[in-house]
């Protein structure tokens, strides 16, 4: 289940994985498009994992360009940008992937037996692109990933509650009828539900009902978070996931 912890927001079905750290910042640890903001969100979390903070560490993020390509990313000290990738997955420790969102959904994967973790930018192009299954698929055939050993986390993100789409965007889900809802005091627009899509493409892989959670928050009605359609703002989230360094000698 999603809750607030500390500053940000977190998982705690990843207890089970103590070796694996992730978290989502909320609006008010600033703007995590502004890489002064981000440094020191990232130094806090560093800190607060009980690791040094002159650990090389392996930062990956992207320009999101609402695609559908998965890169596998290796650990390289600092930072680096993929510019056209909206998801990574990584076996490596040390390697935190990051995405920037405000509305988008952050997909936070989990291979427990090949201990591979996951992280993917999910806009409705890349929703109904196929990212998710395109990750699954990648870590079946790169790391003999069982799809029903996987677990899958949406973070918080633009709910059906707030989430408005007019009839050109709802064509592109005419796969997905359960997740668009007519509003009928608008004709032409619709309420759409990404996290129906991304669970229904998540159990046509194999995934498990138990190992698929969704963050209760919308990011649009809840002023605890940066939204993109309510405020029009640049202002970003960030999501993290990462195996934590040293993790294994601590045991
Ligand atoms: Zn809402």
């Amino acid at each position: 289940m999603w809750r607030k912890a500390g500053a940000g927001f977190r998982d705690d079905c990843f207890d089970r994985w103590p070796g694996v750290e992730h978290c989502f910042t909320s609006g008010g640890q600033g703007d995590m498009a502004d890489a002064r903001d981000f440094h020191g969100f990232f130094r806090g979390f560093q800190v607060r994992r009980g690791q040094r903070s002159d650990v090389p560490f392996s930062v990956v993020g992207g320009d999101r360009v609402h695609g559908t390509g998965v890169e596998t990313v290796r650990y390289a000290p600092g930072v680096r940008i993929f510019g056209e990738t909206d998801g990574y997955l990584t076996r490596d420790p040390g390697t935190a992937l990051t995405i920037m969102s405000a509305d988008c959904v952050p997909v936070y994967v989990v291979d427990p037996d090949h201990s591979v973790v996951g992280l993917l930018h999910a806009g409705w192009r890349g929703t109904v692109g196929g990212i998710l299954p395109n990750a699954l698929r990648r870590m079946a055939r790169q790391f003999g990933t069982k799809i029903r050993r996987v677990f899958v986390s949406l973070g918080p993100h633009a709910r059906s509650c707030c989430y408005e789409v007019r009839e050109d965007t709802a064509r592109a889900f005419g796969k997905y009828p359960f997740a668009l809802r007519a509003l009928a005091d608008r004709p032409g627009s619709f309420r759409l539900d990404l996290s129906a899509v991304l669970r229904s493409q998540a159990m046509g892989c194999g995934v498990l009902p138990k190992n698929f959670c969704v963050a209760p928050f919308c990011t649009v009605h809840d002023r605890r978070f940066h939204s993109y359609r309510r405020d029009k703002t640049r202002k970003r989230m960030c999501a993290l996931i990462m195996k934590g360094i040293g993790h294994e000698k601590k045991g």
